[in-house]
């Protein structure tokens, strides 16, 4: 078989050394993909939201299999055309990726669907949402409803911060379109999880657990980000609680999409706030695989991924992965400097040729020069995962290598995993 992986971060090249390994002979091409998947894949040079150009391309190269990687293609309803065209895709049709591309449609779901998660309100009118604020007792959590690059929601202490945050989405436009429609809800008080499902829209196929770091700085402070480093699998995601995960979250969320007419077929990601008494509460849905949780939970899979996802993709039950029991993975996330405001670019990136074994870096923000200088060109560079057979070691391999990799203006949390760690 043939294959297209759509996007270009440390995601699509976990799928691109995931697919690699498990199809060493098959052609694999990356729209547009980047230098780290290049000696595992054919680059195309296709923005991942060009559907035109990525339409065609699975046209002219046959794709037998179509793995889209970021939400905004799906949301712009690239699965929906490539399924048109009657080809396999991996990826929800865009009624389906609104679970992900509006949160007013997926708390609207959630509560219909009976499924654990915040109170909350959405509003478009600016003074109706204050009058909110005003009535409800903080920390309260401001969303902009639309996609924004994991930077839409705002978690306020003080009503006077929720204000400020409602007037810059709804007053003054500053999160554009995502912005116009905001989600006010309540703040949910426990430990954060991703659960990742592979899905037809009704039968499933769990990943396991992983928990990202948002805060960009040690310690869980500072600013939010698309993610600083992950782990998995996670001890707080025991049987029980995934067994009361996949019955209360996933389950009935996929239920309520089909009963809308927009079946989920592709991964369903749940974000949860698992509470001190185990309850699974949803913080939000995603429509597809977690960045950087996917660099660290398809390492762990020994095997079984393509076929999963070729199953899903005809609409049948996902095949069981083969999961390695013994394997624990942890991935920091080296940032560029200004990283997540203005990241800086082009500095030139050192990469040792001797890395500790169990180590793979990922690329996501890199770029190559002709003679193979490779260089800074976004804000998350490189993800630094390490596979060991404890979580100790995985967690010191991965900062032991991310000291080694060098470029200037090298950012990165020296902590990643730090709830697991105080746990053992
Ligand atoms: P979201 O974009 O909805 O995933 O939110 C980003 C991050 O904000 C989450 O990963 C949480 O850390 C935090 N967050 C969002 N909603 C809540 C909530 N209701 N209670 C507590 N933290 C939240």
């Amino acid at each position: 078989m043939t294959f297209l992986i759509v996007g270009s971060g440390g995601r699509e090249h976990a799928l691109a050394w995931s697919l690699r390994r498990e199809n060493p002979g098959a052609p694999i091409f990356c729209a547009p993909g980047n230098p780290g998947t290049a000696p595992l894949a054919t680059n195309l040079p296709i923005a991942a939201d060009d559907l035109d150009a990525i339409a065609a391309a699975v046209e002219t190269h046959d794709i037998g299999l179509t793995v889209i990687g970021p939400e905004v293609p799906l949301a712009l309803g690239l699965a929906d055309r490539l399924r048109a065209k009657g080809r396999l895709v991996v990826g929800p049709d865009a009624a389906a990726a609104r679970i992900e591309a509006s949160k007013a449609f997926s708390k609207d779901v959630m509560q219909a669907a009976g499924i654990p998660t915040a109170s909350s309100r959405t509003f478009t009118d600016l003074h109706a949402a204050l009058a909110y604020v005003d009535a409800h007792a903080e920390p309260l959590v401001v969303k902009a409803s639309g996609l924004a690059a994991g930077k839409g929601a705002i978690v306020c202490d003080t009503r006077a911060e929720a204000a400020a945050a409602v007037r810059a989405m709804l007053g003054e436009g500053q999160f554009g379109e995502a912005g116009r429609v905001v989600v006010i809800e309540a703040f949910l008080v426990g430990e954060e999880t991703s659960l990742l499902a592979l899905t037809n829209g009704r039968d499933i196929e769990l990943l396991p657990a992983s928990q990202d770091h948002k805060r960009l700085l040690e310690g869980d402070r500072g600013p939010n980000t698309g993610g600083m480093g992950a782990y998995g699998p996670v001890s707080i995601a025991t049987p029980q609680l995934l067994d009361r995960a996949r019955r209360e979250v996933i389950e009935p969320c996929l239920a309520e999409l089909a009963r809308r007419g927009a079946p989920f077929s592709g991964v369903l990601y749940a974000g949860l706030m698992v509470s001190p008494d185990g309850t699974p509460w949803v913080v939000e849905f995603n429509c597809r695989l977690g960045d950087p949780e996917t660099q660290v939970v398809l390492p762990l899979v020994r095997a079984g991924l393509t076929t999963a996802f070729q199953r899903i993709a005809r609409g049948e039950a996902p095949s069981p992965l083969d999961i390695d029991p013994h394997a624990f993975a942890v991935t920091t996330v080296l940032a560029a400097r200004g990283y997540p405001d203005t990241p800086e670019k082009g500095a030139a990136i050192t990469i040792p040729d001797q890395l500790p074994a169990g180590v793979t870096v990922f690329h996501a923000g890199t770029k190559q020069d002709a003679d193979g200088t490779l260089r800074v060109n976004g804000g998350r560079v490189l993800n630094v995962t390490a596979v060991a057979t404890s979580f100790a070691e995985a967690q010191t391999l991965s900062r032991a290598a991310s000291e080694m990799i060098t470029f200037d203006g090298k950012q990165y949390r020296r902590d990643i995993g730090w709830r697991e760690a105080a746990r053992r």
